[in-house]
């Protein structure tokens, strides 16, 4: 892919995927494209040389791989991983409130949520509706309202006088977005219905059962900047990973086994089923490596990349930056290090990226945080930690994380595809 079309090709992914479920969906649609092959994790595999397969869990995590060589043990696995969730607001399950004249949605904060960024925006709903048939067969279907159909109005600063020295917001009272007035009739279960009927003309539905649904931000993604040199978007955290990681996949040219991954739940700690601090990786890894010696043989002649955005020097609080490690927007993608392996970075996974990225002529930054302020993590340290592949984490740089909007850099995603395409195909690894 080149640079012209790939960035218009990161806004129509980002577009396209409000939620982990579309994500997932986006994903599995491109790589159904590409020729590969769906596994599912009840069925027997067959895996094949030279072939080009994915398979995914609870519809919002997946794994695609390829196998030109089966000799894993031999030539291990170069690894792209990334999180298909982002911090959003979640319907609560009687969602339904009515307060002084309006229907409003009782709403969960999912993962740390930036909350103001999420008032005066023109808000729509998707995810996964659970539903029986007529049949008596109980199935999931993704749903988009794609139309704004809520609001969390601000409150005026008249009474609010303070607004400006400090923002709260309380996540159970003064977040709840409004959908109409209460002299119109409203029903969420019936509303989910003709919503399944709409995008699902042939489905037979008996009822609604359940649902997974959140709130998400109408408008689209943009290139913005008097140069468009920034990408402006909702979950860039860390959409802008799974694609960069997708398209690298795509464009390996199966000269090694490849692999990537990209998981729900990392904004609430991975913890899940299909969450990377769950069983998911390890259960595919084994099945493709049966043989326990060469389990480990595998995993240890592999590497993964873990990518998740890091933060950039926003210049009006350039106090909150280390200066010697503090990233700047379009100058490359950033190694992040942790003394307490809040990240998974150490010497030798670094130097195989830098060597890569100095190969590809790409600029690589360095990320610390301050020593007097806590750091967060991401899906490197649990991954490693899990199934123990050395790891290196990674990110573009980015302003405003877990806002409703974030930025990028229009040069870093394009830059990232390009290394980790080469890292696909790269024999050395670190010599023992
Ligand atoms: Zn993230």
């Amino acid at each position: 892919m080149e640079f012209s079309n790939f960035n218009d090709s990161l806004l129509s992914f980002l577009q396209s995927s409000p939620t982990p479920f579309h994500a997932t969906a986006s994903m599995r649609h491109a790589l159904l494209a590409e020729g590969f092959t769906e596994l599912l994790e009840e069925d027997d595999w067959v895996v094949e040389e030279g072939g080009k397969y994915f398979v995914t869990r609870n519809e919002s995590s997946l794994i695609a791989f390829t196998t030109p060589q089966l000799n894993l043990s031999q030539s291990g696995w170069r690894m792209i991983g990334a999180h298909t969730d982002s911090p959003c607001l979640k319907l609560k399950p009687n969602a339904q409130v009515d307060r002084f004249g309006y229907h409003q949605l009782g709403v969960e904060v999912y993962g740390g949520v930036l909350l103001h960024t999420w008032l005066d925006r023109d808000l729509s709903i998707a995810g996964r509706i659970t539903l029986k048939t007529k049949n008596g067969d109980i199935i999931s279907r993704l749903v988009d309202f794609k139309d704004p159909i809520a609001v969390v109005p601000n409150l005026a600063i008249h009474l609010n006088p303070q607004a400006n020295e400090g923002f709260s917001v309380n996540p159970q009272e003064e977040i709840l977005p409004i959908l109409c007035g209460a002299e119109n009739e409203f029903d969420l279960h019936e509303l989910l219905k003709s919503q399944l009927e709409k995008q699902y003309a042939d489905l037979s539905i008996d009822m609604v059962l359940d649902f997974e649904l959140s709130l998400y931000d109408t408008q689209p993604a943009a290139l913005v900047g008097l140069h468009k040199e920034y990408i402006c978007s909702a979950r860039l955290d860390n959409l802008l990973s799974c694609f960069v990681g997708l398209r690298a996949l795509l464009e390996s040219d199966q000269q090694r086994p490849s692999l990537l991954i990209c998981t729900d739940h990392e904004e609430i700690g991975s913890l899940s089923a299909c969450g990377a601090n769950g069983p998911f990786l390890e259960d595919v890894l084994r099945r493709l490596t049966p043989n326990p010696e060469q389990y480990v043989q595998t995993i240890q002649r592999s590497m993964l990349v873990s990518a998740d955005n890091a933060h950039a020097l926003h210049p009006n609080y350039a106090h909150k930056h280390d200066k010697n490690h503090a990233p700047s927007i379009n100058k490359g993608a950033v190694i992040k290090v942790n003394a307490n392996q809040r990240y998974a970075t150490n010497s030798e996974t670094a130097s195989v990226y830098r060597d890569i990225a100095a190969e590809e002529n790409y600029e690589v930054q360095c990320f610390v945080v301050r020593s007097d302020m806590s750091c967060g993590s991401t899906i490197g340290p649990i991954t490693s930690g899990e199934i123990g592949v050395p790891t290196i984490d990674i990110g573009l740089p980015t302003f405003g994380m877990h806002s409703i909007r974030e930025l990028a850099g229009s040069r870093d995603a394009f830059g990232l595809f390009k290394v980790l395409a080469r890292f696909t195909k790269r024999e050395k690894l670190i010599a023992r």
